[in-house]
């Protein structure tokens, strides 16, 4: 699994800024802040000058120690240090064994002006508090040069020193290998990871012929750059463009991609390339499925939903006539690939669509994701929401890869959005349905005495602060009704459905009386 629960430790000279800048991260991160200069003064029931001053500051280097052994065994804090915490080793090793240790710089003649004056700092008391500073800086150089990472903070606003630190946070590239039962393969989450395609073919032994599948979007946006680093890196790749849309998933669309596959001469040891939403990552997917039993396939989703749905987890399928995704397989693919730098390109309503599965990820197991969309905060960073939703999404497939149970739960809202859709014959975006389909849900939850009606009303605040829907009265309850009983995903006769008990938490209902359905139905109505 990734190491995104890692601590963020920023550390620094006294007066670069620490404390109000882990302040600021943490609140853009929705984590929780730890200043340590601030905890010890809270334990001690002292300030750190009269700490220093009455006990000394080996006392106050015992508490600085205990606290970073405290520290290192929690998990997604950002932590200020004081300035002079990690210029002892070991307390450096602690804090680096779970998090990634960020040193903020500043001028020297800033500092100087910055601290000049401040007596709270004991460091700096004495005859001569700016030889002073001066001297401590010397000596503690060495130590903060230890930092993987470093920031300059001069003449910045800690606004952007905030997001400067979140950037360097959120683009260390990820790697989680996901179990399958076929074998596990690797998910990477790093911007440009697009560009690195190449060797990464290269270290699989995948072979020269390869071949490119997208869309008339998504082509001429990414797909030539993806072919000239293809090329770059001694590939023979071969492009099929098909058209955009739900409409081009479809049997004839496969068979488009068979001949073109034959054409190129593509055989296993080559490999498809699914470059575009989910769309396309079904569609190439069941054709690489397929073709010669079976070719590598690597999936480069480009939507939001396509990251943190369609393309990881193996199920890849096209539709026929009679309803969505009936013709499909599972399958393992070789590699999955997650660019976030695509997403500027991505339309509002596609974005909007994506930002309601991922907050679907948060109502089914991750409260803290979900609570980092609540209007009192700001919006979250989007690179970490797509990690946050993956790894959900991740942990579900890797238990039921097959979706003979738990799967089940990522389907939460979608027997009432599949309903929508279709009554609106596929007019309606998929992740828009699926935020009504979610207040429906969570509306017979309560119905059912599952969750309380706060929880109801929190993810329609959620939502609809997201600029999402909550309502639906489009078609009346007992149409909606009808239209929702011949939804695959149906067993037996009876509806079932995924119910949040709490944010964070569902259960599956296989029983529930129509009755309570149009009553829920009725609910959204306004
Ligand atoms: P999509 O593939 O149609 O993409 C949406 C639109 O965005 C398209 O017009 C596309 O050309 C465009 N686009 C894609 N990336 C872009 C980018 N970076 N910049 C600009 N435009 C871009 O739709 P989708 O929402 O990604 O996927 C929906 C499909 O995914 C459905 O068919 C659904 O059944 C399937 N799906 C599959 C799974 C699974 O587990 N296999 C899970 C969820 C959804
Ligand atoms: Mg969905």
């Amino acid at each position: 699994m990734a190491d995104d629960r890692r601590n963020l430790v920023i550390t620094g000279f006294m007066g670069t800024g620490k404390s109000t800048v882990a302040r600021a991260v943490a609140q853009r991160m929705g984590r929780a802040c730890v200043d340590m200069d601030e905890e010890i003064v809270r334990r001690a029931g002292m300030t750190i000058a009269l700490l220093f001053e009455t006990r000394g500051e080996q006392v106050f280097r015992d508490y600085e120690r205990a606290l970073c052994e405290e520290l290192a065994a929690r998990e997604r804090l950002v932590i200020a240090t004081g300035g002079g915490a990690l210029v002892d080793p070991l307390n450096r090793e602690l804090l680096a064994r779970n998090g990634l240790v960020v040193c903020l710089g500043c001028a020297e003649w800033m500092l100087v002006e910055r601290l000049r004056g401040d007596t709270r700092r004991p460091m700096l008391h004495g005859a001569d508090p700016e030889q002073r500073l001066r001297e401590l800086l010397q000596a503690r150089r060495a130590a903060y040069a230890e930092a993987p990472h470093h920031i300059d903070t001069t003449d910045k606003p800690v606004k952007a020193v905030a997001a400067e630190v979140v950037t360097l946070f959120e683009s260390r590239p990820r790697v989680w290998r996901v179990q399958a039962p076929q074998g596990d393969y690797p998910v990477h989450l790093a911007p440009g990871v697009l560009g690195r395609l190449a060797p990464m073919l290269r270290v699989r032994g995948v072979a020269e012929r390869v071949v490119v599948v997208s869309d008339a979007h998504v082509w001429p946006l990414y797909g030539e750059g993806v072919v000239e680093g293809l090329r770059a890196g001694g590939f023979d790749p071969a492009p099929v463009v098909l058209p955009a849309g739900e409409q081009t998933k479809t049997l004839e669309s496969v068979r488009v991609l068979y001949d073109a596959f034959i054409e190129a001469g593509l055989d296993r040891h080559g490999a498809v390339i699914a470059l575009g939403g989910g769309v396309i990552t079904d569609m190439a997917g069941l054709a690489a499925a397929t073709y010669l039993r079976g070719v590598p396939l690597v999936q480069a989703p480009t939507t939001l939903l396509g990251m943190v749905d369609a393309g990881v987890g193996g199920k890849v399928a096209v539709d026929h006539p009679q309803g969505k995704n009936l013709i499909g397989a599972f399958v393992t693919p070789l590699l999955v690939l997650v660019d976030p730098d695509v997403l500027d390109t991505l339309p509002k309503v596609e974005r909007l669509a994506g930002l309601a599965e991922i907050i679907k990820a948060g109502v089914i197991a991750d409260a803290e994701l979900f609570g980092a969309f609540a209007p009192e905060r700001t919006t979250p960073d989007l690179r970490w929401a797509v990690e946050r939703a993956l790894e959900v999404k991740i942990a579900v497939v890797e238990r039921d890869p097959y979706e003979q149970g738990e799967r089940a739960v990522l389907n939460l809202g979608h027997t009432f959005a599949h309903a929508f859709e279709r009554l609106a014959e596929y007019s309606l975006a998929h992740g828009l349905a699926v935020s009504v389909g979610m207040v429906a849900a969570a509306e017979l939850a309560a119905l059912r005495g599952v969750c309380s009606p706060s929880t109801v009303a929190r993810l329609r605040a959620v939502l609809a602060h997201q600029g999402l829907p909550t309502r639906y009265d489009a078609h009346p309850p007992d149409v909606v009704y009808q239209a929702m009983g011949t939804d695959k995903k149906r067993q037996g006769a009876r509806l079932r459905f995924v119910l949040p008990r709490d944010i964070g938490e569902v259960v599956i209902d296989g029983d529930v009386p129509p009755e309570q359905v149009i009553a829920a139905l009725e609910r959204i109505r306004t």
